[in-house]
């Protein structure tokens, strides 16, 4: 059955020492508060802080730790990049990829994504794949089109199985760090959408059992509203997982 997961995407933020202090405020505040709630967190810091930030959460419980992108080949001279198999090694269960960042600044397309999928689900990562429309195709009325396309040439070439481990997250790019959030009404018909192209992919089982996250300008204020959608799994949090008491609410929020 599909998890409620609520991930925090800290991108290039914090010092190490930053981070430490946060995660510790996170780690504390949650356990105390958020005792009933059955959702998983998953907390994704840059690079360098993973091993530190990871030996900062409570083994075998609800969180979990994630890196923000890899690279798609297993090992190699690529001076500066980061395998899926060195994430797993320094204990990230989950690798964020399609981040629309990495798309747009990085030039991510979708034939380098799938690469980075099957690299990740080699190594044992399951990949959070982003997918989201800009205003302009918004506005020109081809959001779902345009999703249709990113996820069937970016994610539906994968096996059943390797489809399992997969968690998809909606983010319309002009509601991340804009403040805008996508309204409920919208994100539910997007999400809808999604699981029901996932049934035409693989079938109704797999489409029943992916968890799809909403991503962009969520916060404390309008996750509880958002995920009270029926296809709203959790969320993909940028901001707001930098703040330890906005990103325990949002955890909350379920
Ligand atoms: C993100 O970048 O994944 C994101 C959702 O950012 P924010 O919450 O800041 O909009």
């Amino acid at each position: 059955m599909r998890k409620n997961i609520v991930a925090g995407n800290w991108k290039m933020n914090t010092t190490l020492q930053d981070g430490q202090a946060l995660i510790s405020e996170i780690v504390n505040m949650v356990q105390d508060e958020a005792t009933g709630s059955a959702v998983e967190v998953v907390v994704c810091p840059p690079f360098p802080f993973l091993s530190a930030i990871g030996r900062q959460l409570p083994q075998g419980g609800r969180f979990h730790l994630g890196a923000q992108n890899c690279h798609q080949k297993e090992t190699g001279a690529f001076t500066g990049e980061v395998s899926a198999k060195m994430l797993q090694s320094v204990g990230a269960e989950y690798v964020i990829l399609g981040h629309s960042e990495r798309r747009q600044y990085f030039g991510e397309d979708d034939e380098l994504l799938s690469q980075k999928l099957k690299a990740a689900l080699a190594a044992g990562l399951k990949p959070i794949f982003c997918v989201g429309e800009s205003l302009e195709t918004r506005e020109a009325d081809e959001t779902f089109n345009f999703i249709s396309k990113q996820l069937k040439d970016g994610l539906f070439h994968l096996s059943n199985e390797e489809f399992d481990q997969v968690v998809i997250a909606y983010e319309p790019i002009w509601a991340i760090g804009t403040g805008k959030t996508a309204t409920s009404q919208q994100a539910q018909e997007v999400h809808a959408f999604i699981r029901e192209q996932i049934a035409r992919a693989y079938d109704a089982e797999a489409a029943l059992n992916t968890s799809i996250l909403y991503g962009g300008s969520a916060n404390a204020q309008n996750a509880r509203e958002l995920f009270s959608q029926p296809d709203v799994d959790g969320g993909l949090i940028g901001g707001a997982s930098l703040k330890s008491r906005d990103f325990t609410e949002i955890i909350k929020s379920f």
